[in-house]
C-alpha cells in the first residue's frame, strides 16, 4: 500500500456518492439514481463506524498481495487511466490484483463496509468516469497458456487479445478475435464480441469454455456449461456487474492465415463505395466479413500524406480461405472504384489487427453505435449527406457487414444484438466538437429510425447515456434474465458499472 488519501470534507461517512475532492476540478460525477446500499455489519446490522479511503487502503494493504494505492500515491494516475483519455477515473482506492484471492479480498473488504467495486483492464470500453468506490484494476493477471491438444488458451482476466494470438499461431490455431489487438480479452467477451471474422465464425463469445469469476460474494467460481450454467450463459453477452474475471477460457479453431486487409479508396469516390459496396452486402457470401470505414483525418504531420487532411474510405475485407478464392471473392469490391492503395493479400492470422488498423495510443473519443437491420439506399444517403458534410462535427463512420454464422450457428447465451444487417459506429476524436456530437447523434438516429434494429449489441452502444435515443443492447427477456442472474451472484450490488437509471436506457435494469 502507498499514498494516504487526500484531505476531504465528506469523509466522516463511507462515501457511496463520492464528492469530487478539492483537487478534482473539473472531474464529472455523475449522481446516482441506483439503489444506496447502506454499509453493513457482517451480521447484516447497519454499522456506525465511520471509515477512510486510507482506512480501506490499510485494511486491504495487509492481505492484497498488488498494490493498493490511494489518490496522492504516485503509481495512482497510471493505475486508474483509461484508453478514453475523455474519461479520467477517480476512484478513492485502486487495487492491482495479482490474483484471484486478491480479488476475492478486495470484493469481501469492500462489501463489509458497503462500497461499491468497478473493474478495468485496458480502459477500452470507459464511456464514463466510473462511480465506485474502489477500481480493481485486473491487468496483471497476464497469464496465457494454450493447450494445443485440446484447442483451448487459458487467459488471464487481464490479457489483451495480441498476447493469445501469437501464443496460440505457435500452433497453427487462433482465437476469435475482435479487430483490435489492444482490446482486453475479458471485457470483449463479456459483451459478446463481433470481430473481422465474424461473418465466418460467429460471436466470439460463443466459443468461451469456462471462466473463473469472483462473485459479489467474494467467491471464487469456477463457471461453465455445467457449473453455473446461469452465470455461464450470462457471462457470455451480459457484460456488467456480474462479477470479476479472473481467468477465462476459450475453444481455438485451426487457421494460419487469412486473405485480407483493406482497400484505400480517396474523397471523389467514397459515394460510389459506400452505395457499391451496401449493395454488394445483399447477396456477399458468408465466408466474407467486410466493412467500410469513412475517416477525416486532420492535416497533422505526423500522418502519412496520403492520409493528412483527407477525407477517405477504407473497405476492409477478410476471408479464411485460399488466397486465389479470396481474390475472386474481393474482385466485385475492387471493381467498385480505383483503390489508391490495395492491402488485401494473405495474411498471417498474427496480422490480424492489420485489417482495421484500429488506433493504438489512448487518446480523447466520443463514440457511439446503432445495429442497423437494413441499408438501403435512402438510408445511406443520409449517411452520405450526415458524414461528408464540411461542418460534420464526426471524425468516423464505420459499417461492419454481419449475419452469417452469427445467426447460423448462435448458441444459447446473453449476447443481444445477433441478427444484424450492419454494426454502425461513429463519433469523433476531437473533444473541441464533442459538445456538438450528442445532439447531432440523436438526430441522426431519428432519421436512421426506419432501419434501426431492435438490438445494438453492448460493445457497440457507446456514450449513449443521456440521449434523447435509447438503445436496446437486449431484448427486454434478456435483459430481465441477466438481471436475475446479476441479483443471484451479486445480492448486494456490489459491483457498479453506472446507475440503474442510465442502466434501463441499453435494457437491463436489475
Ligand atoms: C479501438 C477499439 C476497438 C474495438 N473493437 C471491437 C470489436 O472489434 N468488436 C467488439 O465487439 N468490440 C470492440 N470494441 C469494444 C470493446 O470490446 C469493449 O469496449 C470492451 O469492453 C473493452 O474491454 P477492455 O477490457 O479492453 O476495456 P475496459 O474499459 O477495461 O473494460 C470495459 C468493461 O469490461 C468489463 N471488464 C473488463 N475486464 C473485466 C474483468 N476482468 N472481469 C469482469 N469484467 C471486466 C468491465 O465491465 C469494464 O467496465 C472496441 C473498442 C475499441 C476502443
Amino acid at each position: 500500500m502507498s499514498g494516504g488519501y487526500c484531505a476531504h470534507p465528506t469523509l466522516g461517512q463511507p462515501p457511496l456518492e463520492p464528492e469530487p475532492r478539492p483537487d478534482d476540478a473539473g472531474c464529472r460525477r455523475p449522481a446516482s439514481r441506483r439503489r444506496r446500499s447502506r454499509p453493513r455489519s457482517i451480521e447484516g446490522e447497519p454499522m456506525t463506524v465511520q471509515i477512510t479511503a486510507e482506512d480501506i487502503a490499510q485494511e486491504l494493504g495487509i492481505s492484497v498481495r498488488g498494490p493498493v494505492l490511494t489518490a496522492d500515491a504516485p503509481d495512482y494516475a497510471a493505475e486508474v487511466a483509461a484508453f478514453n483519455l475523455a474519461v479520467s477515473q477517480h476512484p478513492l482506492v485502486a487495487v492491482g490484483a495479482l490474483d484471484a484471492e486478491d480479488v476475492a479480498t478486495v470484493v469481501q473488504v469492500a462489501r463489509l463496509h458497503g462500497w461499491k467495486v468497478a473493474v478495468q483492464t485496458t480502459g477500452h470500453g470507459a464511456m464514463h468516469p466510473i462511480d465506485a468506490q474502489i477500481l480493481i484494476s485486473t491487468r496483471r493477471l497476464d497469464a496465457v497458456d494454450i493447450d494445443a491438444q485440446a484447442k483451448v488458451a487459458r487467459i488471464g482476466g487481464g490479457v489483451r487479445w495480441a498476447a493469445v494470438v501469437p501464443a496460440a499461431a505457435e500452433h497453427g490455431l487462433l482465437p476469435i478475435t475482435g479487430s483490435s489487438p489492444n482490446v482486453g480479452v475479458v471485457g470483449y467477451l463479456m459483451g459478446g464480441g463481433l470481430g473481422p471474422l465474424a461473418r465466418s465464425f460467429g460471436y466470439s463469445s460463443d466459443y468461451v469454455v469456462g471462466a473463473t469469476v469472483v462473485s459479489g460474494t467474494g467467491e471464487i467460481l469456477e463457471v461453465s456449461a455445467d457449473a453455473h450454467p446461469d452465470l455461464f450463459w450470462a457471462i457470455r453477452g451480459g457484460k456488467y456487474e456480474l462479477g470479476i474475471v479472473t481467468e477465462i477460457r476459450v475453444r481455438l479453431i485451426e487457421l494460419s492465415t487469412i486473405y485480407g486487409g483493406a482497400l484505400l479508396f480517396g474523397t471523389d469516390d467514397i459515394e460510389r463505395v459506400l452505395r457499391g459496396w451496401a449493395e454488394w452486402t445483399l447477396s456477399a457470401p458468408d465466408a466474407v466479413t467486410t466493412s467500410l470505414l469513412v475517416a477525416k483525418f486532420p492535416d497533422l504531420d505526423l500522418l502519412p500524406p496520403f492520409l493528412r487532411g483527407r477525407q477517405v474510405a477504407m473497405l476492409r475485407f477478410a476471408y479464411p480461405g485460399d488466397p486465389d478464392e479470396g481474390a475472386r471473392l474481393a474482385a466485385p469490391l475492387r471493381a467498385l472504384a480505383t483503390a489508391e492503395q490495395d492491402a488485401i493479400r494473405p495474411l498471417a492470422s498474427t496480422d490480424l489487427g492489420q485489417i482495421h488498423n484500429d488506433p493504438t495510443d489512448p487518446g480523447p473519443s466520443w463514440l457511439r453505435g446503432a445495429f442497423l437491420s437494413a441499408l438501403p439506399a435512402e438510408a445511406a444517403s443520409i449517411l452520405l449527406e450526415t458524414f461528408t458534410a464540411p461542418d460534420a462535427p464526426y471524425t468516423m463512420l464505420e459499417l461492419r457487414h454481419y449475419g452469417g454464422a452469427l445467426v447460423e450457428s448462435a448458441v444459447d447465451s446473453a449476447v443481444g444484438g445477433r441478427d444484424v444487417h450492419i454494426a454502425m459506429g461513429f463519433g469523433g476524436f476531437n473533444p473541441t466538437r464533442f459538445a456538438d456530437l450528442p445532439s447531432a447523434a440523436d438526430a441522426l438516429l431519428d432519421r436512421l429510425e426506419p432501419w434501426l434494429a431492435p438490438e445494438t449489441n453492448i460493445n457497440f452502444t457507446g456514450d449513449q447515456f443521456g440521449a434523447r435515443h435509447p438503445l436496446a443492447a437486449w431484448s427486454d427477456e434478456k435483459a430481465s434474465r441477466i438481471a436475475g442472474v446479476q441479483g443471484r451472484y451479486d445480492p448486494d450490488g456490489l459491483f457498479h458499472w453506472w446507475d440503474a437509471g442510465e442502466r434501463g436506457a441499453v435494457g437491463a435494469e436489475r
